[in-house]
């Protein structure tokens, strides 16, 4: 029996750690994938498109969503609704690609209960707390007030590690994102319940 459903990669860790520009790295070495653009009720940020890093809604268009079903989790984070559609995420998992989500540690436990037998998780940090000022100050993508509360959300974020399948420390560029190449890889493989139960079964017949 082959193996060919899809499979869900989970990226978490604190804004600024990376996990774009490892992604980036990694993209067109890692097969048919697609990444799942959330919706979000918070503002959009100068560089940023709707429909492109956010499908950005009203709140009361969010819970319009949230009371049809259409998220397969959705969170609230620092004060703003961010979700997961699930239409376009079952589209790809049929037609057998790796999907991969940027969300926060409180979609990571919903997806892991829902779909933990077809999802693997990673959560990207880099070295120090040090190092990510750095990095957001580089980024010049936030204010100075946004930086410190990114910080803060960092050190909440850190303590949950554990509940991940794997730590990537995002030091050095190169070395950090062959390690995501690997895990990528690796996600593709893991059999589905279902999928386990069909080959136990197939397994049986004798000719
Ligand atoms: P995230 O998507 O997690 O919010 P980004 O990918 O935007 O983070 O990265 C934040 C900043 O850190 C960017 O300016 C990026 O160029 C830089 N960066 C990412 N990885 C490294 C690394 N390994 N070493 C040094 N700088 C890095
Ligand atoms: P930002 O506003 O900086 O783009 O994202 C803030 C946080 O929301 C990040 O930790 C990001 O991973 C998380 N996030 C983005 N989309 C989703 C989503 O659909 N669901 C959940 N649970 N978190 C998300």
């Amino acid at each position: 029996m082959d193996h060919n459903s899809g499979a869900i990669l989970v990226l978490s860790g604190p804004s600024g750690a990376g996990k774009s520009t490892l992604l980036k790295e990694v993209i067109n070495d890692i097969g048919e994938c697609y990444f799942s653009i959330s919706t979000t009720t918070r503002q959009i940020r100068e560089g940023e498109s709707n429909g492109v890093d956010y499908h950005f809604i009203s709140t009361k268009e969010f819970q319009a969503d949230i009371d049809d079903g259409m998220f397969l989790e959705y969170a609230l984070v620092h004060g703003n609704y961010y979700g997961t559609s699930l239409k376009p995420v079952r589209k790809a998992l049929k037609a057998a690609k790796l999907v991969i989500f940027d969300i926060d540690v409180q979609g990571n436990e919903i997806i892991s209960k829902r779909l933990g037998d077809i999802s693997t998780s990673v959560f990207i940090s880099p070295p120090t707390l040090n190092e990510l000022k750095t990095r957001l100050k580089g980024r010049k993508t936030d204010t100075e007030d946004v930086i410190v509360a990114r910080l803060e959300m960092a050190k909440q974020e850190i303590q949950r590690i554990s509940e991940y399948d794997y730590l990537i420390i995002n030091d050095e560029l190169k070395t950090a994102a062959n390690r995501l190449k690997v895990i990528a890889q690796a996600a593709r493989l893991k059999f589905a319940d279902n999928e386990i139960d069909e080959f136990k079964q197939k397994w049986e017949d004798i000719d």
